[in-house]
């Protein structure tokens, strides 16, 4: 399911491909993409629309145009972008220049939503907390999302409204490197410990940028080299990198988790 290393890396491709083009044609074949609206409706008012920007906000793509309209790109478990012709494609887009974007999603649970400038920045409040890698994303602002908490902290930091872009993968690794057990109640976590969770976030999703994002081999997302460098995702019963006992493997809001049951306490 990408992530925001993985949805960063559609944006960096997307963005020279997009910037200062028309959309002369655009082709919903699926239904779900638009629901509860009409793909067609949909199509008609993204046609000969003129790319502004594409921005990315936690895992959502943005796709800003000079009229002000936005089109919100949500590619859920197996949304993507495929540089070359492929199966399953959901949406087809043609650009001014003569080349096709073309929007590919085998389980279908993407979401593709226009809405208008004065919509837009509402949509994303509602839903997105701090950037990551922004400055709005403080310590401060993780202990407050903690505090009092009962549920387990990695719940907590799935839920996108205390950091925008982090999911399965990535909540887990940032617990790693800030030596936290994923299953300790968020409202336990304090003090330094917060402050090393600032710091393991970022630098969990700042590898995962690098290595444009992970590739889990499921045709989900099949770019990327940060599976070959996960501390603890994927990597139940190997030993830690840091102390050798074996990762294990249990459950945390709801989730798949994996951690080193030594030195994350
Ligand atoms: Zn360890």
């Amino acid at each position: 399911m990408p992530e925001l290393p993985e949805v960063e890396t559609y944006r960096a491709a997307l963005e020279p491909r997009l910037v200062g083009r028309t959309l002369t044609r655009v082709e919903i074949h699926d239904p779900r993409l638009t629901l509860p609206r009409d793909p067609r409706e949909v199509a008609t008012e993204l046609k000969s629309e003129r790319v502004a920007t594409v921005q990315r906000c936690g895992k959502y793509l943005l796709v800003r145009f000079e009229s002000g309209l936005g089109l919100v790109v949500h590619l859920r478990m197996t949304g993507g972008f495929p540089e070359e012709a492929a199966t399953h494609e959901r949406a087809v887009v043609e650009l001014d220049d003569g080349s096709r974007l073309v929007y590919r999603d085998v389980r279908r649970f993407g979401t593709w939503v226009v809405l208008g400038p004065d919509e837009l920045d509402e949509y994303l409040a509602a839903r997105l907390g701090p950037e990551p890698l922004g400055t709005g994303f403080t310590a401060a602002h993780l202990r407050q999302r903690l505090a009092g908490r009962r549920a387990p902290v990695k719940a907590v930091l799935l839920d996108q409204r205390t950091v925008a872009g982090l999911g399965n993968i990535y909540a887990d690794e940032a617990l790693w490197h800030a030596r936290i057990n994923p299953l300790r109640p968020g409202g336990e976590v304090t003090g330094d410990e917060i402050r090393a969770l600032h710091r393991g976030i970022r630098r969990a999703l700042r590898q995962g940028i690098e290595r444009q994002g992970a590739n889990l081999g499921d045709g989900a997302y099949p770019r990327g080299s940060m599976q070959d460098e996960f501390a603890v995702y994927g990597r139940a019963g190997e030993p830690c990198l840091r102390c050798g006992t074996p990762i294990e493997k249990t459950r945390a809001g709801g989730r798949g988790t994996a951690y080193c049951p030594n030195c994350q306490r």
